[in-house]
């Protein structure tokens, strides 16, 4: 038979998201780094006190009331930012906008799996850098590919260290194109690289509201960088890529900064306990800033992976090379957690 795609969409293989069952399934969910504990009760009072006459009418293409949200809460100006259906759509959108046969896109590896995805997607020029075993920055081999984009995560996913301000400071002073800073985990840590947006007109900060907010059904995420930057974005995205539902929940959540933090202080108390727990199991597992932990068992980890599906936890497993012996693990509830460490007893 015919193909009725593009040969590159042929040749891709396709984003595999993790296993996503529904709500209310008797199952301990540590896969997708969805945060453990609620969104905002401020923005569950918004959804459950919705208009419906927001429904009827188009939504704001801008959604300014969640840039005006943001700009008070991170103290950026309101045209700074650019909204999207999660960041994955914005991450989408640069990779329209910027890269082609010709213009590269750099990242080290590994790293979140969709950036590889896109370019496949947009045929564009990809450079895939290897971090080393203990995840050092490969400064020299970034700056020598000179992308159109460069994508970095900081904190990395699925490694969960994060990248020194200082190094990234480097970074964007020696490429002309953009650096793009995934700031998915970056609730969960210790600083942020927002700084450089003022110091830097080829920098771009991505975040979102699915992991620290509580809100990955939502679909909500943001850019912020200079105008300049944002205006070629602008013209790519979606007119209508935010629904009105997601502004209202998501503004209430952004202006909940407190409750924000305090679920994160709460996800890094139990991450120290967990890498704890693991580590006394004779498990390697490496720093985190996020709110999940690379590990790597003392035994088979796909075996291990496959026998907690059948006892109901999930885990992320990547059969791909270097991480094929390691598991990722959200950080649950103390209570998750136990039961995890528990049912690792079991099973070992
Ligand atoms: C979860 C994640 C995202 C995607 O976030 P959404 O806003 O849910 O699309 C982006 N980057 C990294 C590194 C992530 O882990």
């Amino acid at each position: 038979m015919p193909s009725y795609f593009r040969s590159s969409v042929d040749a891709m293989t396709g984003y595999i998201p993790g296993e996503q069952p529904k709500p209310g399934t008797p199952i301990i969910k540590l896969n997708t780094n969805e945060n453990p504990y609620p969104p905002s009760p401020n923005a569950i009072a918004v959804l459950r006190q919705l208009d419906p006459e927001w429904l009827r009418r188009y939504p704001d293409p801008y959604a300014n009331d969640f840039r005006q949200a943001t700009s008070e809460a991170l103290n950026i100006p309101k045209d700074w930012i650019m909204v999207g259906n999660g960041s994955d759509d914005i991450l989408n959108v640069i990779v329209r906008a910027c890269a082609e046969p010709g213009r590269s896109v750099v990242y080290p590896m590994p790293t979140y799996v969709l950036y590889r995805t896109l370019v496949e997607m947009q045929v564009a020029d990809r450079v895939e850098i290897p971090y080393s075993e203990n995840y050092e920055f490969p400064m020299d081999e970034l700056i020598a590919a000179q992308g159109a984009i460069t994508f970095v995560a900081s904190p990395n996913s699925p490694s969960g260290h994060a990248i020194a301000l200082s190094n990234l400071r480097h970074l964007a002073s020696k490429l002309s194109g953009v650096l793009v800073i995934d700031e998915a985990y970056v609730d969960f840590a210790e600083e942020t690289a927002l700084a450089l947006v003022h110091e830097f007109e080829n920098v771009l900060i991505l975040r979102t509201l699915s992991k620290g907010y509580s809100l990955a059904g939502l679909r909500l995420g943001f850019a912020i960088a200079q105008p300049q930057l944002l205006s070629g974005l602008f013209k790519i995205k979606d007119s209508y890529n935010i629904d009105a539902i997601a502004t209202l929940v998501g503004t209430a959540a952004m202006q909940d900064q407190d409750y924000k933090n305090e679920c994160a202080e709460k996800v890094k108390r139990s991450r120290k306990t967990l890498a704890l727990d693991l580590r006394q199991l004779g498990w390697k597992v490496w720093d985190s800033q996020t709110n999940f932990l690379l590990t790597q068992p003392s035994s088979n980890a796909e075996k291990i992976y496959l026998a907690l599906k059948e006892c109901g936890i999930l885990l992320r497993y990547f059969k791909q090379s270097r991480l094929d012996d390691k598991l990722r693990i959200t950080v649950g509830t103390d209570e998750q957690n136990r039961r995890l460490i528990k049912a690792l007893n079991n099973v070992l």
